[in-house]
Formats: C-alpha cells, sequence, structure tokens
C-alpha cells in the first residue's frame, strides 16, 4: 500500500489541491508525510508489539506481557489534511492488528476514498473501510468501534468523549490549539519572524499546530514586527494545479472558515488592533484570505483566545519572559508551542514552563516530524497521543497478563484449607 501511494502521489496531491485550494507545496508533502509514517510502523511494528516479560519475584512465575489488538478501531478525520489525518492513525492501527472504520470529513472525502480504493485494489485483506459522511456519520462510527481514534474540533471531541464514555470505550483526541510563540530579546530575530510568518500561514494557517500568538520581549519588539511583515509581504498565494511551486499557500478550504478568521480580524480591529499586512478577503473568485498581520491586540480579542485556523499573526509586546509566559499560558489550550532564543538553556527552561504537549526551541511545528515523540495535546487539546514510539502503536491493543507456572506442585499454600503461617 505504501508503495501504490507513493507511484500515485501525484494523482493525490492533485486531488488534495481541488478538495481543499491548498498551493501545490502544501498539498505535496501529504503523500510524503503518509509514507514516512508507515515507513516508521514497519520499520519498528514488531519489536514494539512483542511480549514483554518482566523479571517475576517468584521464581516459579513467569510473567508475559502482549498485545491484542483492538477488533475495529474508528478513526474520524478533519479537512485540513485529507490523505495525511487518516494516514497518521491508520498504519499503525492496522500494524498492530486492528480492522479500521475510517470516516473522513464531510467536506474533503475524495483522496481518503481513493487511497482505500488503492488498499482494495493491491488485493489487501478487508479491514480497512470507510464510511463517508457528516456528523452523524461519525456519531455512527463511534456508536459500533472498540476503539475511537478522533481528530477535530474541541467541541466535537467532547462529544466523541462523552458517547465513547457512555459505550465504556477508550477515545483518544486530537483536538484544536492556539499556540503560542515566544520571542526573547536575543533571539536570531530574522530566524524568528520567518518561522512565525511559516508557522501561521503554512496550509493558510488551517494547521492544528499553526502559529496562532506570537509574544515579544520589548526591545526588539519593532524590529522583529518589520521583519514580520516583510516576510509576510512576500508570500505568493493562489491554488495552481500542475505548476509546482508557483504559489506558496492556497485558499481557505471552506467559506465558513473563512468567515471565522474575517470576524476574528474585524472584532480585533474594531477594538483598536491594526492590519500591517492584509485585514480582508481577497476579491474575485475563491475564499482567499491573505496573510495578516495583527499588532495592538489585547488579551481578551477572540484573535489572541479562540482558534483561528487562518493566516493570521498576531504579535503581542511583553514586558519580559516571565510576562510571555504567563500569557502564553492563560488559554484553555495546550497543543503546541516555540520559543527563540540565542540562550538554548534558556530556552529549554522557558519551553518547560509552557504548558503544552509538544514545544520548540529554536524551531516550529517540527515535533510533529520525529514520530519518536509523542503528538498530543495538553488541557482543552486532547486526550493521549498519537506516535510516540511503542506508545503509538500499542494504544490499538489491549494488553493481557499472562502468568504461568514453570515447575508443578501439587497445591498452593494459601489454597484451601487455609493453615495458620509456618514460621
Ligand atoms: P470537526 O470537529 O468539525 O469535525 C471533525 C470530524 O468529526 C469530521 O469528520 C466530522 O464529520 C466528524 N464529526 C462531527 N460531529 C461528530 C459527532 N457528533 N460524532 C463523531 N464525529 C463527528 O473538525 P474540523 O472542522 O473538521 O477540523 C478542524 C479542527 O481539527 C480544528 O480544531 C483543528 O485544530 C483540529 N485538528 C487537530 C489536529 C491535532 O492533531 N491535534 C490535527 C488536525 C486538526
Amino acid at each position: 500500500w505504501r508503495d501504490w501511494l507513493a507511484e500515485h502521489s501525484a494523482d493525490l496531491v492533485d486531488l488534495v489541491q481541488q478538495e481543499t485550494g491548498k498551493s501545490y507545496g502544501d498539498a505535496v508533502g501529504e503523500p510524503a508525510y503518509g509514507i514516512q509514517v508507515t515507513d516508521y510502523w514497519l520499520e519498528h511494528a514488531e519489536a514494539f508489539l512483542a511480549p514483554e516479560h518482566p523479571e517475576s519475584a517468584v521464581p516459579t512465575h513467569r510473567l508475559e506481557i502482549s498485545h491484542h489488538p483492538y477488533p475495529l478501531v474508528g478513526v474520524i478525520s478533519p479537512w485540513n489534511g485529507p490523505l495525511t489525518m487518516p494516514m497518521l492513525d491508520i498504519p499503525a492501527a492496522l500494524m498492530a492488528g486492528a480492522a479500521v472504520l475510517s470516516k473522513p470529513s464531510e467536506l474533503t472525502p475524495l483522496t481518503w476514498a481513493e487511497a482505500v480504493r488503492g488498499w482494495r485494489e493491491i488485493g489487501a485483506p478487508d479491514v480497512l473501510g470507510i464510511a463517508t459522511g457528516d456528523g452523524a456519520t461519525g456519531a455512527a462510527v463511534v456508536d459500533v468501534v472498540d476503539f475511537i481514534q478522533f481528530t477535530g474540533s474541541v467541541r466535537t471531541g467532547r462529544a466523541v468523549a462523552a458517547r465513547a464514555g457512555e459505550r465504556l470505550i477508550p477515545s483518544s483526541l486530537e483536538l484544536g490549539g492556539k499556540d503560542p510563540l515566544i520571542v526573547l530579546a536575543d533571539a536570531d530575530l530574522d530566524r524568528a519572524a520567518r518561522a512565525a510568518v511559516w508557522g501561521a500561514c503554512v496550509f493558510s494557517g488551517q494547521g492544528c499546530s499553526a502559529v496562532e500568538r506570537v509574544y515579544v520581549e520589548d526591545a526588539v519588539y519593532a524590529d522583529f514586527v518589520a521583519r514580520v511583515v516583510d516576510w509576510a509581504g512576500r508570500i505568493r498565494q493562489g491554488t495552481v494545479r500542475g505548476e509546482p511551486y508557483v504559489t506558496d499557500i492556497g485558499a481557505m478550504s471552506s467559506e465558513a472558515q473563512l468567515r471565522i478568521v474575517e470576524e476574528q480580524v474585524d472584532a480585533a480591529v474594531a477594538a483598536g488592533a491594526r492590519a500591517l499586512t492584509g485585514g480582508a478577503r481577497l476579491q474575485g473568485p475563491g475564499w482567499y484570505y491573505p496573510p495578516t498581520v495583527l499588532v495592538d491586540v489585547t488579551d481578551d480579542m477572540a484573535v489572541m483566545r479562540e482558534e483561528t485556523f487562518g493566516p493570521v499573526v498576531p504579535i503581542a509586546r511583553v514586558a519580559d519572559a516571565a510576562e510571555a509566559l504567563r500569557r502564553a499560558n492563560d488559554s484553555e489550550f495546550g497543543l503546541s508551542g516555540s520559543v527563540f532564543t540565542a540562550d538554548r538553556e534558556r530556552g529549554s527552561a522557558l519551553a518547560a514552563q509552557v504548558e503544552v504537549g509538544a514545544i520548540c526551541v529554536n524551531d516550529v511545528c517540527t515535533t510533529n516530524f520525529h514520530l519518536s515523540l509523542p503528538s498530543g495535546g495538553w488541557k482543552s487539546s486532547g486526550i493521549g497521543a498519537r506516535f510516540g514510539g511503542a506508545a503509538g502503536i500499542r494504544k490499538y491493543t489491549r494488553a493481557q497478563a499472562t502468568l504461568t507456572l514453570t515447575e508443578s506442585g501439587a497445591a498452593e499454600p494459601h489454597w484451601y484449607p487455609i493453615l495458620p503461617p509456618t514460621t
């Protein structure tokens, strides 16, 4: 299936562009990432799932922990990565030995349906199903599976977790974020500015771990903002199919998402923020929102509190690292974040205090490409994690504890009749 995906990459990328309006550069990574994930589990699954034999305190007891797949795993995915999102979870579930019932987003079902067709075309076992439809279909999936892997919004995640709780099946939830990026005064400002622009604008901002808030130390604030404006202004926008790399970012994937971005930016500007670039949807066909650098933002604005999921870089000025930390942590979300500083030790110490599941020092949104690291949110950003070495595949299994007696005896001393302890 990995080879099939590689051979059909060009067609899959084109489908992703048609479904989402992504630029070629944003779409081309989807099959490549899925293949990387598959390769990782192909290399490690067997060792991660091998039975373990913990040491026993009783010499005649041989102990074993074995990993048995959940019979049916449900995987419900969002629209922002039509191929990537299912591919982040499904190869591990299949290699754990589970059958999978997948449910792509109703906004982008075509690319995933094609990948499942590929599974059938190669003659693979009939253990990968697809159910297309909206929320009602997703709810029906939760009702029949033995484990649910959900990626999507906090609101839907709560509904899925509640239903999974009623059914007493485990769930793993990858939800939304409001990722902070902190820039200390000693940082390489150009790198930090470019990271902020890429991190906020990649996929037109429609990435769960997109940069959504930037906190910059006072001493370098003006310089940093000027660099962000410069780099944001160079972004080429448009959805061009069949001609690679002529634009950097594409469209918003739905009109509803475009309206959310519009409303948040408009409300921020009405409350005193200034848009130094962008600030209004592009006229003409398509749902295009331009890279928008916002300054003079305050923490009570929706653009600083709620998930924006658009190419917006709101930048706040802070007195020092302590204020940056306090404001970064003042959020219901805790998906990921970044810290930029020339002092790596100080960066790590600050990173350890940011309440998120994944954080980069002097980089952005990059932990997800190291599959030995867990990818999961804190607070309202999720429960559980994908990837993370052995844990990323064992989650699709139930552990069975086995004790085998290595030497037979007539009876154990604690069996009936109960006799007084011998001294
Ligand atoms: P969504 O919650 O609206 O929908 C996600 C999926 O859930 C869709 O397939 C939808 O049909 C289904 N669904 C809707 N109602 C359901 C119900 N009651 N029961 C079961 N399934 C139901 O999210 P979306 O708008 O498609 O995706 C965007 C969100 O996903 C953003 O919040 C983003 O941050 C998040 N996301 C998180 C990660 C991560 O790894 N943490 C990755 C990508 C996207």
